[in-house]
């Protein structure tokens, strides 16, 4: 998945998200990417999450709009990613060889990004042309 977020000069946030689905995927099989909420969810009010990795286990959580609604509850981006992996972990305790990962941000334009295992890396950009490319902090 290319997930997207961006916040722009007035505050307001939007994302967007792409994906080729699973390799070997079932005909058929819906991930998380085109479900409002799992792979994406934006609330102006609040900020946005978007989701790449294993979709059935993003759905499962919602974990997109779970990410906002962390948020929502006073959590940084950054603790809020971190808790929406955990949530995850926790429901598949005989099976974590699967990669999730999420970025987030809030209305400060505050980033976060966290995965389970390593190899996630993703990209800032800020209005004065400042990139980073960091590589999300990780679980496993
Ligand atoms: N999240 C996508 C899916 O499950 C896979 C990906 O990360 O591209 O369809």
């Amino acid at each position: 998945t290319i997930g997207m977020l961006a916040i722009d000069k007035n505050g307001d946030i939007s994302g967007a998200c792409t994906t080729s689905g699973m390799a070997y995927k079932m005909a058929g099989r819906v991930g998380d990417s085109p479900i409002i909420g799992a792979g994406l969810y934006v609330d102006n009010e609040i900020g946005g999450a978007t989701a790449t990795g294993v979709g059935e286990e993003v759905v499962r959580t919602v974990g997109s709009f779970l990410i906002v609604e962390l948020m929502r509850q006073g959590k940084s981006p950054q603790e809020a990613c971190e808790e929406g992996v955990k949530r995850i972990i926790a429901k598949n305790k005989d099976k974590q060889d699967f990669q999730i990962g999420f970025i987030a941000i809030n209305k400060n334009g505050d980033t976060g990004a966290y995965c389970i295992h390593p190899g996630f890396t993703y990209r800032t950009y800020t209005d004065e042309g400042h990139i980073n490319n960091p590589s999300a902090s990780y679980l496993k």
